[in-house]
C-alpha cells in the first residue's frame, strides 16, 4: 500500500477535531496560567493532567510512544519533549515551554507556547520569544488553499532569520487531527521544490522551534529530552490550522 502524503479530513472528522482542538487550547491557557516560580515541573504536570481531565479529555502524550508524563514541559535549553520531574524547580527568569495534547471523542488537539517566568525578559529572551511567536503567525497567514508547503515553510523561516534565531531542522510540524501525527511534515525551513499543495480539509500543526544560538540539537539518554547543542535557550509555539476553501481557521486560538 502506498503511504499517503497527506490527509483530507471529512466534515464529520473536522467537527470532532474542532472540539478536541478547542479543549486543547483551553487546557493550554489554564496550564500556562498555573506556572509559578518555585513549583516543580512534576507539580505543573500533575496540574496539567487534572485540567485536561476536568475538560473531559485525555492527555494525548501520556504513553504516546512510551512518553511518561501528561504534557511536555521544556525549560530553557530544552527545545521540546521535556519530561516533568520532582527535582526540576521553575525559577524566575526561566523560559517554560508547554506542549499540550488532548484526545476527545476520537480526535486530537496539539498546541504549544513558551512563557517567560517572572518580570520582563532581557533583549535576547524577548527576541527569542517574539521571533518564534511571529514566525508561527507568519506560517498561519501563508497556510491557505492554493499555496504550497514551501510558502508556509518559507514564511516561518523568513521570520526566524530576520530575528537571527537558529531554526531547528531535526523536528518539524505535522498533520494532525484524528491521530497526533499524520502526514504531511510541516518544516520550519525550505528545501528544494515546492512541496505539496495545501488543500481544503487539511489540518496542520505549525510549530516553529527556534534557538538563540545554533540550530543544532541532541536527544538526551532518556530518549526524549531534546536540547540545544550549545546550551543556549529555545522557544516553541504551536497552533493547529484547518485549511478551508476561502479561509484558514486556527483551531487552537482559545
Ligand atoms: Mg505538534
Amino acid at each position: 500500500m502506498l503511504k499517503r502524503k497527506f490527509i483530507i479530513h471529512t466534515p464529520e472528522e473536522i467537527a470532532r477535531i474542532r472540539v478536541a482542538a478547542h479543549l486543547t487550547a483551553l487546557a493550554r491557557d489554564q496550564i500556562a496560567a498555573s506556572i509559578q516560580e518555585g513549583m516543580s515541573t512534576k507539580e505543573l504536570d500533575m496540574i496539567a493532567g487534572a485540567i485536561i481531565r476536568s475538560l473531559g479529555g485525555k492527555p494525548t502524550f501520556l504513553g504516546y510512544g512510551g512518553f511518561p508524563a501528561n504534557i511536555c514541559i521544556s525549560l530553557n535549553d530544552v527545545v521540546v519533549h521535556g519530561i516533568a520531574s520532582n527535582s526540576q524547580i521553575i525559577q524566575k527568569g526561566d523560559i517554560v515551554s508547554i506542549d499540550v495534547g488532548v484526545t476527545f471523542d476520537g480526535a486530537t488537539g496539539d498546541t504549544a507556547l513558551s512563557v517567560y517566568v517572572g518580570g520582563e525578559p532581557d533583549a535576547d529572551n524577548q527576541r527569542l520569544l517574539d521571533g518564534t511567536r511571529l514566525a508561527l503567525e507568519a506560517g498561519i497567514a501563508a497556510a491557505k488553499n492554493g499555496n504550497c508547503m514551501r510558502d508556509l515553510s518559507g514564511a516561518v523561516e523568513k521570520v526566524g532569520q530576520a530575528h537571527k534565531l537558529g531554526i531547528v531542522r531535526d523536528f518539524v510540524g505535522h498533520g494532525c487531527g484524528i491521530r497526533l501525527h499524520e502526514p504531511p511534515d510541516v518544516p520550519n525551513f525550505t528545501t528544494p521544490g515546492s512541496g505539496i499543495k495545501l488543500l481544503p480539509g487539511m489540518v496542520l500543526a505549525i510549530e516553529p522551534m527556534f534557538n538563540l544560538g545554533t540550530y543544532k540539537v541532541y536527544v538526551e539518554k532518556d530518549n526524549w529530552t531534546v536540547r540545544t547543542a550549545d546550551g543556549k535557550r529555545s522557544a516553541h509555539f504551536e497552533h493547529m490550522v484547518l485549511i478551508g476553501e476561502d479561509q484558514t481557521e486556527v483551531l487552537t486560538r482559545g
